[in-house]
Parts: structure tokens; sequence; C-alpha cells
């Protein structure tokens, strides 16, 4: 095992084998495990999962990797900010232990060819725009949740899909885990951190905030019994004049399956994806 061990710096582990060795000595202590994947460029919402995966686990694993699988040829994989050095002092003010950050190599060997398709949830929404997106995910968690074997991982609900997606893929696989999710943990204006928000230009990041702004006033209206259609299209407006373009999705889904929803009978969920300038932003509150 290769260990920072100067001042409060966590170990940094690169291997499968080193990985696994580490949770065996844990469980062989009688010591329980949680797993909070990321890709890096840590931000207030990553440590918050942190918190609550030491809440239901003696230790905590962190993983930092920036999947390839998860990202289309045309999207920002090379310009993904890869800040490892601030991470790891990041994390060491969290209550984790350990941090796993494998190359791409080590996770996915050359030849590669397996594939996991979670049908169903994981069309629409994001994967309109991203179809290769889900397939991603769903693969490299299964690969990162295989090589820990943690009792929890944590996921956020910023990222409402992809956690249903995992929900369901753990389930039907049989994955001996349980997912636990974490809420939205937002800028004091209200937009939803994000590594990706670093992209923003000043102006910007003045504009972002009104995605989630739009977000509550939609779901004020449609609680209120007014038409779903028209209350969607004329948010979608609103977002259209403040300047995100285009508007990938605005919609209103069953908070349990993503079943799309035209009238409002309870617990829901409002869930949008847009572009702001290069940057794609995505949000969503319950109804
Ligand atoms: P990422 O590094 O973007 O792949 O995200 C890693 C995990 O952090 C995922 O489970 C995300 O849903 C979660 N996450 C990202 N942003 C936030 C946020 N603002 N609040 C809570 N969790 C978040």
């Amino acid at each position: 095992m290769s260990l920072n061990q100067s001042h409060q710096e966590l170990p940094i582990v690169r291997t499968i084998a080193e990985l696994r060795q580490q949770v065996k000595a844990w469980r062989q202590q009688g010591l329980t495990v949680g797993f909070v994947p990321t890709m890096g460029a840590l931000h207030q919402g990553h440590l918050s999962l942190v918190e609550i995966a030491a809440e239901h686990a003696d230790k905590v694993v962190v993983s930092i990797f920036v999947n390839p699988t998860q990202f289309a040829p045309h999207e920002d994989f090379d310009a993904y900010p890869r800040t490892e050095v601030s991470d790891a002092a990041a994390l060491a003010s969290t209550p984790a232990s350990l941090i796993y950050a494998p190359n791409a190599r080590e996770v996915y060997a050359e030849n590669h060819s397996t594939k996991i398709s979670v049908d169903g949830i994981s069309e629409g929404l994001c994967a309109a725009t991203r179809p290769h997106f889900f397939g991603g995910v769903a693969l490299v968690v299964t690969k990162l949740l295989l090589q820990c074997l943690p009792d929890i991982a944590v996921f956020g609900e910023k990222d409402y899909q992809q956690l249903l997606v995992i929900k369901r893929m753990v389930r039907d696989l049989n994955i001996p885990v349980d997912i636990l999710s974490g809420p939205t943990l937002r800028d004091p204006d209200g937009l939803a951190t994000s590594s990706r928000n670093a992209y923003l230009s000043e102006a910007e990041r003045k504009i972002a905030p009104t995605l989630h702004a739009t977000l509550q006033e939609t779901a004020e209206i449609i609680r209120s019994g007014a038409p779903v259609d028209r209350t969607l299209e004329e948010a979608i407006q609103r977002l259209s004049a403040a300047g995100f373009d285009p508007i990938d999705y605005l919609e209103l889904r069953s908070g349990d399956d993503l079943t799309p929803l035209t009238t409002y009978q309870g617990p829901a969920r409002l869930l949008v994806a847009a572009r702001l300038g290069d940057t794609r932003l995505i949000d969503n509150i319950a109804v």
C-alpha cells in the first residue's frame, strides 16, 4: 500500500488488490465499510455524502475515478477537472478512511467487453441527449462495488435518475450492498454544487441559480393545481429567457420509477437539464 503518512493525510490506494486487502483487514476486525464513489473535483456535496456514509459504517472509502465509459467522444472527459491533491486535502477533514484512485487500466482491461444496461429507468431524461451515459455509469458502479465490496454505498439525489438506475441495478443483480442517498447540497443562492460549476463564467454563474428558482416556482404552481403541461411550458420559456439554451428537458415524473406524469396527484419529482454556455447543468426537486 502506498501510504501518504504525512500529517493528517489519508492513505491512497490505486489497485484493486490494495483496496481489497484493506477492506479485508477491516472486516477481520469486525468493522463495516461504507463507500462513496466520485469523479473527484470534490465539493461540499461530495463531502456531505462522506458524512452520511460515516453515520452508517465504521470505515469509509472514497473513490476518485473519472470514468471514461460514461463520456461520449465529443464530451468533456479530457477537460473534466482533476484535482487529486486538493481532493485529498478536503477528505482529510472528513471521516473518510481511505481514498481509492485507480487509473483507467486498473478499472478496465484493454479488451474489456462486458456491458450493463438497465432498461426503462435509464431511458429518456438525461439519456435522451447522453445515450451512452447510464451504460457507462452502471458498468463502473458495478465494477467499483465489486472491487470494494462495501456494506453500504452513498449516492446523491442531485443525480436523481442515476440514483434510481443504481438502486434498480443493485436490486436486479443481487449486489450485496445497501444503497443510501443524500440530499442535494446547494450554494446559498440555490445552485446545486457541482464539479462542472467550475466551467461557468462569472456572468453565467449569476444566471445559474435561476435553474433551482424555476424548479421551486414550478413545483409551487403544480402543487396549487395548475395544469402540468402549461406550467412546464411556461417554466421552459422562463429558463430560455434567462439564457439557458438548449433546455434538454423539464419534466414531472414519478419519484419512484420516473414514470412520466401529465397530472399531479401526490409525490412526484421535477427534473431539469439545461445548458448555460458550454456547461450542462442538471437539478431536481421533490414536488
Ligand atoms: P460525481 O463526482 O459528479 O460523479 O458525483 C459523485 C457523487 O456525488 C454522486 O453520487 C452525485 O450524485 C453526488 N453529488 C454530486 N453533486 C452533489 C450535490 N450537490 N449534493 C449531493 N450530492 C452530490
